[in-house]
């Protein structure tokens, strides 16, 4: 078997048109959906992740402002700016991009966030709106696996999930989002006994882990679809993910690359939470 692909960047194109036509849509009606990053520091993993999302919003017809700043800010200057982005009525979004320097408590930055301006889901209303089934932000990474999987029409009620990795960010909304569409949802970790056993009998794997080949041909059933949400960096120093790609492709029905797979569907989503932030709030 050779699997198909779910192709993030083809899914993403579709999406993003969507974006745009309901954002000429808004902007119709006098508002431009907007968005703050904000860029603390000179990592350059950071400073290339913010470039894309400021130039995807730019590709939408988005507003967007990039705030950079010194690494040595204080967590006091940053969370008078949040205070800042929250009151200002053109921006809808606001997202602080992490990691933060140390000296700088990343959860009471966004914990400062207004709910409303959440547009990354990392708040706590966020994650307890996930939790409960309320509305709130859903985080952009897990939203976007979602999208792959309803992309290619897959029904995962009474299907096995495994999600491998349990972070707030990815594993945690991941397994709530796969639980609500009433799948059976398995969550693995750095201490979990035997994964192969686990991923043996999974329907859709979601591998969230931060190390190649943590998923290989062997522990993939016949048939399963399987979403990479790792970036990690080969031998050759080119970007891979956490599964096996060239081995479990002939074993998985579908499979997502590692790059041109969960990346863009991530900023993509970023898109179209902060449009929906617009949204509610010019309702
Ligand atoms: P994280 O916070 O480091 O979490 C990693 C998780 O993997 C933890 O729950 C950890 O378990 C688990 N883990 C570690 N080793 C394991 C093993 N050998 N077997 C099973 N589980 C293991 O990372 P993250 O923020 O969730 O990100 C995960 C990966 O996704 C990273 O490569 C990140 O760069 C990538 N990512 C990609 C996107 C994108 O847009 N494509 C977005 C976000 C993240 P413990 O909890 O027990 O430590």
């Amino acid at each position: 078997m050779t699997a198909q692909l779910i192709d993030g960047n083809a899914l993403s194109q579709k999406l993003r048109l969507d974006v745009a036509t309901r954002t000429t849509a808004l902007k119709a009606r006098g508002v431009t959906p907007g968005l703050a990053v904000v860029l603390v520091g000179d990592s350059p993993a950071s400073a290339v992740y913010v470039r894309n999302k400021v130039k995807a919003c730019a590709d939408a017809g988005l507003h967007s402002v990039l705030e950079k700043y010194d690494a040595d800010l204080t967590e006091a200057a940053l969370l008078a700016r949040v205070e800042a982005l929250n009151n200002d009525p053109a921006i809808h979004g606001i997202l602080v991009q992490l990691p933060l320097p140390a000296h700088i408590n990343a959860q009471k930055v966004i914990e400062a966030i207004s709910p409303a301006k959440d547009v990354d889901g990392f708040h706590i209303a966020s994650a307890g709106a996930l939790m409960t089934g309320a509305t709130g932000f859903l985080p952009c990474t897990p939203y976007g696996c979602m999208q792959m999987l309803d992309s290619i029409g897959f029904d995962l009620r009474g299907k096995h999930a495994v999600v491998i990795g349990r972070s707030n960010i990815v594993g945690k909304p991941m397994a709530m989002l796969l639980l609500q569409k009433n799948a059976t949802v398995t969550i693995c970790h750095s201490a979990t006994a035997n994964l192969k056993a686990m991923t043996l009998q999974a329907d859709v794997i979601v591998a969230a882990v931060g190390k190649r080949n943590v998923l290989t041909a062997d522990m993939v059933k016949p048939g399963a679809v399987v979403i990479d949400v790792g970036m990690n960096r080969d031998d050759a120093g080119k970007l891979c993910g956490d599964v096996d790609f060239a081995g479990v492709q002939t074993v998985a029905s579908h499979i997502t690359p590692v790059p041109g797979g969960v990346g863009p569907m991530t900023i993509t989503m970023l898109l179209v939470n902060t449009l929906e932030a617009a949204e509610r709030a010019a309702a």
